[in-house]
């Protein structure tokens, strides 16, 4: 068994969920830990099951409820060494114990779950996507990215589920109010923004 749910998506908050037989974990927790807790119930998921947490990136959409959900439920949370320090207010509500740092592109275990971080485009001090392993079944997570990138199609390769969130429309971007650096770099660098 591996199941896959998406809790939270968008930039309200973002928060998903994946588990097998008896491994379950969080990616992301960027709604109030209230609300987390709230919509795992939801999915009959009792919220002191969960074994651990992890971060693609510091965005507050996506780690808004990190500390307290940490704190509260004694959860390690797995997140690279600059991620880390790019949000420190999070940061300060973590245990010392429960800071699991890894290394974008080194493999890692939760439970029965084995689980490789890769680099992906976007803003933030070092972002990621995840790939997930249960035995022979893969699955993929990757947000916030501005455009594709070979290496990102690499580590998608043979997921039976991938999870794909790169959200701006053209046209809508073209009209915002955004400055035009800003633009640009949403657009991402194969699609230079013409004002
Ligand atoms: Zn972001």
């Amino acid at each position: 068994m591996l199941n896959f749910c998406s809790l939270y998506s968008g930039s309200s908050g973002n928060s998903l969920f994946v588990e097998t037989a008896n491994t379950k974990i969080l990616i992301d927790a960027g709604v109030s830990s209230k609300k987390i807790e709230q919509s795992l119930l939801d999915i009959n998921v009792d919220p002191k099951t969960i074994d651990a947490i992890l971060v693609t990136h510091e965005h507050t959409d996506h780690v808004q409820g990190l500390g307290t959900l940490s704190k509260k439920f004694d959860l390690p949370v797995f997140v690279n060494q600059e991620t880390l320090d790019a949000m420190p207010k999070q940061k300060d509500k973590i245990a010392e114990k429960n800071i699991k740092k890894f290394i974008v592109s080194d493999k890692f275990s939760i439970g029965d779950l084995e689980i490789k971080p890769f680099s992906i485009p976007h803003d933030a001090a070092n972002p990621c996507g995840f790939s997930i392993w249960k035995e022979d079944k893969k699955i993929s997570i990757v947000t916030d990215i501005g455009h594709m990138t070979n290496d990102i199609l690499k580590n998608l390769e043979e997921s039976l589920f991938i999870m794909l969130e790169a959200n701006y429309d053209p046209e809508v971007l073209r009209c915002s109010s955004y400055p035009f650096t800003l633009k640009s770099r949403i657009a991402g660098p194969t699609r230079p923004f013409i004002k």
